[in-house]
This record gives structure tokens, C-alpha cells and sequence, in this order.
């Protein structure tokens, strides 16, 4: 590995150019230079969503700040469980029934099939170690409704685009001898897998910077003054350090993005939700593919140094910035239990580190991406299952934003109804 080491920041810049060769990260004297007074774009926000929006602009030429309240990458983006999420998942369905959801999930499911190939490239284009492994992904079902449930969305998933398939019986046990033997069956999707969520946003962030954007760290935006009769800035954003122009401003905020919309006087359809994650003491390897339930609020998979990395998207106790969400030990004790009744060998595994963090979820479960109509050159980019979908929305938005490439669907605009909500929306979300 040919790697320069910072001297200020410890960190690594990887020159090799090879997937996985190394790890890219941003160097600390490039995130605390001055932030500009002038640009074309602001983007609020340096998470997953701001940085690779950042990347996807600046490598097309557009002259941008980044403006991260704290370090890079230390909300949602860096907490979450890196899972890739290609399969239709339980926090997607309404309750309704796959088959009345036919038209939503067959959007969905075109989506992450593009996804899928966006994260397989991914490494490639930005020519660093992301740690993705793409190990295949089971869904399990216990119980006959749940099975029916995975043979209609695989349909779905079929039309769609994305090759999965239902495994029951003798032919379930032989693929995944670990898997409780009274499953009723489980759905399979080959490219379903993880990244290293530690490492994806600060590598869009750092090929970002290389491209020109000014990416910039302790820089918390207060205010964003819309300005009238001001010549091509149509903005002024406020922020602990100073105040910058800007003809277009992007909220990439997460789970704060509603606050701050609230300041320009409209309402995002979002709400903020903690979730808990959970380490396991490693064992020898048991497992590959990552498993999720179709029933169950369970995402489970072996990393490489043998733990059990254990989510699902059961709640934490998310607390007022800049506190940590705090962990509910009724979610630990949840979430252990549907992983052992699923992989029935983990019964004595021990969990030894858990932790929580704040995800935006839309009350539709659709992305909150594109332009305001309310207020024209305010754009947002907040993404629920936003590590595996992250990525491709912020280059949808990204090509909007410089006329490269078809609008999106406005059934992602930040204008819809604030309390619009899919009947039965399962709370909860991807991890
Ligand atoms: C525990 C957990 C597990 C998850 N697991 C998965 C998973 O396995 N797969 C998946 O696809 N998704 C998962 N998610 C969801 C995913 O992590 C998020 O959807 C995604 O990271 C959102 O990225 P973001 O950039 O929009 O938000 P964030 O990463 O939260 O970034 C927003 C940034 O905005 C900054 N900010 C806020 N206000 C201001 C301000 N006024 N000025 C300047 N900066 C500001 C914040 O400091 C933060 O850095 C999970 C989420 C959690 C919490």
C-alpha cells in the first residue's frame, strides 16, 4: 500500500490508485481553512449525502462549500450499519400487502438496482478502500404469511430488475445450515452485501476537496437570509465563522434538515429517529451473507474480524444535539433475541459494545430530494436508508442541479405535504 501519512490529522491518503489499496480520508488543514464569502453552491451538511453531492458537483465543475457543523461523518453517516439494502425490506411495506404496494415498490426496487451497480463501482471511481463486500443477502421469513410475503415481492423484485430468489426446505439448510432449521424460507439477493461506513463520506469528501470544493469543518450554519435584488447570490449563509453568498444552498442535514428548513419557513416531511446498533465478542466464521427478516426488525451480518454486527432499526433515545442518542436496553435485549431465534448458534456469543445514532426518516419513506418551489434555489438531499441509496440520489441531484440529467420524480420533492403518511408505515428503519 503506498500511502502518504498527514502529519497534522495521523490519518491516510492512499496514492495507489487500486480498489481497495488503501484508505482515503481528508486531511485536517484542508477542512479547517478559510470558508469562503462567495460561491455557486453551499451545501449544509457533511454527512454520506453532502459529501458525495459535493464530489458529484465539483468533479462537473461547479464551485461549491461544504459547511459541517463538527468533524465529517460523525451522525447517521458514521454510526449506521453499512448494510446495502436491495431487497424490499420491512420498513418499505405498509401493511397493506406487497401486492398493494406493486407500483411504489416497483420504483423503489429500479432504484436500488441502479444502487446496487453504483456501489459495485464505487471503489473504482474514487479509487479508495471502502471496505465493501459483497457478500449476498438472506431475508428470512418464520412464519407461512411471511413466506408468501417474500414470493410476492420477489415478483415485484423480478419486474423490477433485481435477481432474487426463494429458498425453502432442504435446499434453505444446505445454503444456510446455520439459520434456525423451522424457518419457513428466505429470499436471496446475490448482490446484497456491507461497506465500511467509517470510510465512505470521508472518501467522496476528500476527492470532493481534490476537485475544488471547499469542504469545511466547525463551520455551524446558523441562518440561511434569502436575499432580495443581490445580483446572482440569492442567499447569504450564516455560519459560526462568517457569512457566505451563494446562488443556490443544498440542506444535506440529516436529521436536522426539518430545523433548519424551518428557519427559510417550510417543513420538511421528515422526523428524527435514533436507532441502536450491537457488536458481538468475534467467533470463528459462521456466516457470510448478510440476514435480514421480512417480519422482524433484524439486520445481521459477520465482519471480517468475526463479529456479529447486529441492527435492525430498533430505537434509541435520541437526545438534543450535541448529546449522543442514548441506548434503550429493552432494544438490546430485542434485537439479541430475533438475531439468536434467526441464527439459533449465537445463543452464547456475547454482545460487548453498542451505540446509537440519529436517522432522518420521511414519513412517506421516500427520499426528500430536489429543489424547493416555495423557495427557488433551495435544494435538499436527506435520504432514509441513505448509505445504500446515499450515493445515487446525491448524483440524481447532483445531475439536476447542472442540467446533465432528467429531473426527479417529483414524488421526492421537499414541497410535499408535510403530514402526508403511507397507511401503516412501519416505524424503524434500515440497519
Ligand atoms: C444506527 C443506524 C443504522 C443505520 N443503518 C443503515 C444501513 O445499514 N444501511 C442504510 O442504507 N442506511 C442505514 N442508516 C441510515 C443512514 O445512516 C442515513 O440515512 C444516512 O447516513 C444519512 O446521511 P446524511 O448525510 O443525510 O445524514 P448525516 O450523516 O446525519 O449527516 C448530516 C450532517 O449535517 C450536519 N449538520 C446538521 N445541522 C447542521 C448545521 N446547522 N450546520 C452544519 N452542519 C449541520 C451534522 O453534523 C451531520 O454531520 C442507519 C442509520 C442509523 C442511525
Amino acid at each position: 500500500m503506498d500511502e502518504r501519512a498527514s502529519a497534522e490529522s495521523g490519518t491516510c491518503v492512499d496514492a495507489a490508485r487500486e480498489p481497495g489499496a488503501g484508505v482515503l480520508l481528508p486531511r485536517r488543514s484542508d477542512l479547517s481553512g478559510e470558508v469562503p464569502t462567495d460561491t455557486d453552491v453551499v451545501i449544509v451538511g457533511g454527512g454520506l449525502a453532502g459529501c458525495a453531492l459535493a464530489y458529484f458537483l465539483a468533479t462537473q465543475g461547479v464551485e461549491l462549500a461544504v459547511l459541517e457543523r463538527a468533524e465529517l461523518n460523525r451522525e447517521a453517516s458514521g454510526t449506521n450499519a453499512g448494510s446495502f439494502h436491495f431487497q424490499i425490506a420491512i420498513h418499505q411495506l405498509t401493511g397493506a400487502g406487497a401486492d398493494a404496494d406493486r407500483d411504489r415498490l416497483l420504483a423503489d426496487v429500479r432504484l436500488l438496482v441502479r444502487a446496487a451497480a453504483m456501489w459495485r463501482d464505487l471503489e473504482r471511481e474514487l479509487r479508495a478502500d471502502l471496505g465493501v463486500h459483497v457478500t449476498g443477502g438472506l431475508m428470512v421469513a418464520e412464519t407461512p404469511e411471511q413466506l408468501q410475503i417474500l414470493v410476492t415481492k420477489q415478483r415485484i423484485e423480478r419486474d423490477g430488475g433485481l435477481d432474487t430468489e426463494v429458498l425453502t426446505g432442504a435446499e434453505l439448510r444446505n445454503f444456510a445450515p446455520y439459520l434456525a432449521e423451522d424457518l419457513a424460507g428466505a429470499s436471496y439477493c446475490a448482490t446484497e452485501g456491507y461497506a465500511n461506513p467509517l470510510l465512505a463520506a470521508p472518501a467522496f469528501a476528500a476527492r470532493a476537496f481534490e476537485a475544488g470544493a471547499a469542504v469545511r469543518t466547525y463551520a455551524p450554519v446558523e441562518r440561511i437570509e434569502q436575499l432580495e435584488d443581490a445580483g446572482a447570490a440569492r442567499f447569504a449563509v450564516h455560519h459560526a465563522r462568517g457569512k457566505v453568498r451563494a446562488h443556490r444552498v443544498v440542506n444535506a442535514a440529516g436529521a436536522w434538515a426539518h430545523e433548519l428548513a424551518r428557519g427559510n419557513g417550510f417543513e420538511l416531511p421528515l422526523r428524527a429517529e435514533g436507532l441502536h446498533m450491537n457488536v458481538t465478542e468475534p467467533r470463528d466464521r459462521l456466516l457470510v451473507p448478510l440476514i435480514q427478516h421480512i417480519g422482524r426488525r433484524l439486520t445481521l451480518k459477520q465482519s471480517s474480524n468475526g463479529t456479529f454486527i447486529v441492527g435492525g432499526g430498533w430505537p434509541a433515545r435520541a437526545e438534543p444535539w450535541p448529546a449522543r442518542p442514548s441506548v434503550r436496553w429493552s432494544s438490546v435485549a430485542g434485537n439479541a433475541a430475533v438475531a439468536r431465534r434467526v441464527v439459533p448458534a449465537l445463543a452464547d456469543v456475547r454482545v460487548i459494545h453498542t451505540w446509537a445514532g440519529v436517522w432522518a426518516a420521511s414519513k412517506d419513506l421516500l427520499p426528500v430530494v430536489g429543489e424547493s418551489a416555495r423557495v427557488p434555489g433551495y435544494f435538499t438531499c436527506v435520504v432514509p436508508t441513505g448509505f445504500t441509496l446515499g450515493p445515487l440520489m446525491a448524483s440524481l441531484l447532483a445531475g439536476q442541479m447542472t442540467g446533465t440529467s432528467a429531473t426527479l420524480p417529483s414524488e421526492y420533492s421537499p414541497d410535499r405535504a408535510p403530514t402526508l403518511a403511507r397507511g401503516g408505515a412501519r416505524q424503524g428503519g434500515p440497519s
